[in-house]
């Protein structure tokens, strides 16, 4: 089954924690006639939450690729964890999505997750559509919603529907456009009856409809001369001048219902099919596509998640891999849905499938024609920021935990392994505590015995001042003796360069061969720390000069000079240590905030902002990550259980003094 380009949407569904997101997917799937009965999440068996931790949790962990049938078309449905600490996942599907729907809680608003996850589509440029969800609740507020949208976001709504009665009297919504109402009589949501607007809101959606009209004619020509002659502006001239307006992020269309009522899925499924834009690929060029998820499957063994980009893909043909320089087979091709997935002949451009047979590709890679070598523009993957140290309890258990980091490093490009610097254990770095806490269940659920240490916080080292070092390393012994004398100038950077290297070596004063061998050195060193043994990040070292020695050169004397080189520089450059500082949102009802911003600053915290959400308040502030470990049981005691917080990395920053000499003591 190949569908025709025009008629694909690939989508994500983005929203912040409990807006209703796997709800919302669950009722597409519904809708679809994917599954015959959802499962409500509260229960703990939702079909996109697949995997055992998700279920336990309640929440959302790694995305799951489903495609549907609505209307002959055929929609890629990815579902993204909305926690800050699995942002990766959101980052890597906004990369290989055409558009996004994006939820909000008709009474919590635009929350820091979703203004966080906008900013993303809005760099990725990914066009979206509005779903206020939860209007069945009490404090549902569609029209409050709406401004925050404008407010928070920055784009103006466009509410193609309006909710009829609220809470508990919710029952359907208004078709602007179309100026009808739509409303759901049955508990299963299979039934839409379409009527005229009730007296009382008929003069509402008149009024609605004619801003909407108003607002494209300011944007769309076709629009504008009809709808300013008077004339009627037909439903398709309208669908074509909002589908544009949403390509260009010009405006956001505003839909709304309850998923968990069974009330306005399908329109919203409509929505996507006309406002949401199809791929724009081309099937002629060579075959490329970006893995953009890895997982394991029990049954299917790896899995790579790919966005195809151009040309087509059949099973049995070999793809090369750039990263690694290498080919690799593909076994099958397969359409996946939330449960199921079903091999298929051929993958074409724009579409998204899972491939299986590879041995190494990760999340990230492009997968291209052999001879026809093209690297797609790469995620970004932030910073890790917390670490913990890690041990099997025994030799055997070694080896299976090894294995089992490996495979889950390929699946997620945020987590990463290294070796303690003094104790030599297992060191594995990742988003946060719950982050790492997930992968630790995750080996648990697999019967691994580990032995986990408490979370630690990922410290820098930095130089704050240039200097220059001369190094002569020499020794002399029965065999070949080793000789190799380096120059180099050693200076800060900016934060968030990492470590950079230049050779201005001129006239062979050493051979090519050994400059390599030098900057190897310095990132060694740089690597196990010059005070108390963290990265040293930030800074550039360039070779000025050196000697050699026709017979007593080597690559390695030279590695060892380079390394040398570095950690002499730590008595000259006034070197010092950082820590990651977080930017932390906090949500408290308003009579708690007094305690929460004591809370914040016994931890070193900054408050940047304060503001009112309804009527909670919001709290923006810096604090450095070493005190934020439990926060989430310390904020709920201050709030009597109804504070709300999530954080992102902001910036490293000098850790205080005093804090900087405990740590050279202890290493
Ligand atoms: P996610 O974290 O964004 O994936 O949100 P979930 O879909 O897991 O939903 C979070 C909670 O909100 C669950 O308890 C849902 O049952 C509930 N929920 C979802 N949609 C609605 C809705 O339309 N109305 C109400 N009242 N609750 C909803
Ligand atoms: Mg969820």
């Amino acid at each position: 089954m190949t569908t025709k380009r025009h008629l694909l949407r690939n989508i994500d569904i983005i929203a912040h924690v409990d807006a209703g997101k796997t709800t919302v997917s669950e009722k597409i799937l519904y809708f679809t006639g994917k599954i015959h009965k959802t499962i409500e999440v509260h229960e703990g068996g939702a079909t996109m939450d697949s995997h055992n931790l998700e279920r336990k949790h309640g929440i959302t962990i790694s995305s799951a690729a489903t495609t549907v049938q609505w209307r002959d078309h055929a929609i890629n449905i990815i579902d993204t964890p909305g926690h800050i600490d699995f942002g990766i996942d959101v980052r890597c599907a906004l990369r290989v999505l055409d558009g996004a729907v994006v939820v909000f809680d008709a009474v919590a608003g635009v929350e820091p997750q979703t203004e966080t996850n906008w900013r993303l589509a809005n760099d990725h440029d990914v066009a979206r559509i509005a779903f206020i969800n939860k209007l069945d609740r009490a404090g549902a507020d569609f029209g409050r919603i709406c401004e925050e949208i404008r407010e928070r976001l920055g784009v103006e709504p466009l509410p193609l529907q309006l909710p009829i009665g609220s809470e508990a009297e919710f029952s359907g919504m208004i078709d602007v456009l179309r100026q009808r109402a739509l409303t759901w009589p049955q508990p299963d949501g299979r039934e839409i009856h379409e009527t005229d607007i009730p007296a009382e809101l008929r003069e509402t959606a008149e009024t609605a409809r004619t801003q909407i009209l108003e607002h494209l004619a300011n944007f769309d020509d076709e629009v504008a001369e009809l709808f300013l002659n008077g004339e009627t502006v037909s439903e398709d001239a309208i669908i074509r001048a909002i589908r544009r307006g949403v390509g260009e992020g010009a405006f956001v269309p505003v839909f709304g219902g309850s998923a968990l009522k069974n009330k306005g899925v399908q329109p919203l499924l409509d929505a996507v099919v006309d406002y949401l834009p199809a791929p724009a690929e081309s099937e002629e060029a060579p075959f490329a596509a970006l893995v953009f998820k890895s997982a394991a499957d029990q049954k299917f063994g790896h899995l790579s998640y790919v966005r195809v980009y151009s040309g087509e893909l059949k099973p049995g043909e070999t793809v090369w891999n750039p990263r690694e320089a290498k080919r690799e087979r593909v076994s099958h091709v397969y359409q996946m849905h939330a449960t199921q997935k079903q091999a298929i002949e051929s993958a074409m451009a724009g579409n998204i499938v899972a491939l299986s047979g590879f041995k190494s590709a990760r999340t990230g890679d492009t997968l291209c024609e052999p001879g026809h070598e093209i690297v797609l523009e790469n995620i970004e993957v932030p910073e890790p920021v917390t670490s913990v140290v890690l041990e099997a309890v025994n030799r055997a258990e070694r080896e299976k935990l090894s294995s089992a980091l490996a495979r889950m490093l390929r699946e997620d490009p945020t987590l990463h392994l290294a070796t303690h610097p003094e104790t030599g254990q297992m060191l594995l770095s990742g988003m946060g505590e719950l982050h790492l806490q997930m992968k630790r269940e995750a080996l648990e659920e697999e019967g691994l015995e580990v032995q986990f240490g408490a979370p630690l916080v990922a410290y820098r080292e930095t130089l704050t001042q240039p200097c220059e070092i001369t190094h002569r390393h020499k020794k002399q012994g029965g065999g070949p003796g080793q000789f190799a004398q380096v120059t180099i100038r050693f200076e800060p950077l900016p934060r968030g360069t990492g470590v950079e290297f230049e050779s201005r070596i001129s006239g062979g004063s050493i051979s090519a061969e050994f400059i390599p061998a030098v900057e190897r050195g310095i990132r060694e060193r740089a690597q196990s720390g010059l005070l108390a043994g963290h990265p040293v990040v930030d800074f550039k070292a360039t070779l000025l000069d050196g000697q050699m020695h026709s017979d007593d050169s080597s690559a390695l004397a030279f590695q060892i000079a380079g390394n040398a080189a570095l950690r002499l520089a730590a008595a000259e450059s006034a070197p010092l240590i950082l820590e990651p500082v977080m930017t932390v949102e906090v949500t408290t009802p308003g009579d708690h905030l007094g305690e929460v911003i004591g809370d914040l600053s016994r931890r070193r915290g900054m408050v940047l902002e304060q503001r009112d959400r309804g009527l909670a308040k919001q709290v923006v502030a810096e604090v450095p990550l070493a005190e934020m470990f439990g926060y989430i049981g310390d904020l709920r005691s201050v709030t009597a259980g109804r504070g709300e917080f999530s954080m992102a990395f902001a910036h490293y920053r000098q850790v205080p003094k005093q804090a900087m000499l405990e740590q050279m003591a202890a290493a």
